[in-house]
């Protein structure tokens, strides 16, 4: 990577943290650590009546257990709220919507999900009001992406791989402003992760998708940072890698492993598990720090974040 890396961990404050989020921000931590690079705590907070002010107490709790530090972002709910929700940025991401709208990619979807789902075997929209001219309107109806046939979205993984993603496939013309009238996740995440200049995203790969619809999105906006950013989606911990992990463990909150477990040892170790490193050996976040570090230089770990991770 020839710029300086620069990440971010996304919660959302929907729930309390489980072990799957405490993986995906190791491993972030990890690859920032190992590149010098400078990390951003963004809580994705847009969802409004469905954030929890427990639950984002809950996130600076568990960060601070596990010892990951962040070189921007809020130290604490109070700055949150007045310094960095994305409530307060909700202009920003209006403005993009509004550009996207005037360059006419866009069009005004008054489907039910209801009836989306069932026209439609797949979960993928299909298409119904692209061709209606729907009067735009500021509620009751969706705002939706056109994206055409043949839209092959290409992202970089870590070692510079090219992987591409079917568009129209797999994600279909998605939803850009909600039919509440409120910016949708791709437009929010991706406006955040501009402003931040983000290049390298670490997220599940259940975002996948995500990950094709904000590229393409980025590319209307006509930003090159994060179209060329590097992406590692990694398995969910929850559903995929359960031979690894005893399921109570895996369904376990970090507040109820921290109740039980005065140290996140237990975090670091079944961590490296999943990383294929030498757990049994790891106490601190130093040494998982460590043993990450030794083995991305022998380069065995590094292979793995295009395939297996
Ligand atoms: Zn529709």
């Amino acid at each position: 990577m020839s710029s300086k890396l620069i990440s971010r961990l996304a919660p959302t404050p929907s729930g309390n943290l489980h072990f799957g989020n405490a993986f995906n921000f190791l491993l972030t931590y990890l690859l920032v650590k190992f590149h010098d690079g400078i990390l951003h705590l963004r809580i994705d907070d847009l969802d409004g009546p469905r954030v929890d002010p427990k639950s984002v107490e809950d996130i600076f709790i568990q960060l601070e257990w596990l010892g990951i530090e962040y070189h921007y972002g809020p130290s604490g709910p109070d700055e949150l709220y007045s310094n960095y929700s994305q409530q307060l940025r909700k202009d920003r991401y209006f403005n993009a919507i509004e550009i996207l709208k005037k360059s006419g990619n866009l069009f005004a979807c008054e489907c039910s999900r209801s009836k989306i789902r069932n026209s439609s075997t797949s979960k993928i929209y299909p298409g119904t009001c692209r061709n209606k001219n729907i009067k735009f309107l500021k509620d009751s109806q969706a705002w939706r992406v056109i994206v055409p046939e043949n839209t092959f979205i290409y992202y970089n993984t870590f070692i510079n791989n090219r992987k591409q993603i079917d568009l129209k496939t797999i994600v279909g013309d998605f939803v850009i402003r909600r039919r509440d009238g409120q910016p949708a996740y791709q437009i929010a995440s991706l406006i955040d992760d501009i402003e931040m200049s983000i290049n390298l995203i670490v997220r599940g790969n259940d975002l996948i998708p995500s990950t094709g619809a904000q590229i393409f999105l980025a590319e209307y906006l006509k930003d090159s940072v994060f179209s060329n950013a590097h992406f590692v989606h990694h398995k969910l911990i929850k559903n995929e890698s359960g031979n690894k992990l005893s399921k109570s463990f895996r369904d376990h909150s970090l507040k109820l492993l921290r109740n039980k477990n005065s140290s996140p040892t237990i975090v670091y170790q079944q961590s490296a598990k999943i990383l294929d490193l030498p757990f049994e050996e790891i106490q601190t976040l130093q040494d998982l720090i460590e043993a990450f570090r030794s083995e991305m230089n022998r380069r065995n770990l590094l292979m793995k974040f295009d395939y297996q991770i």
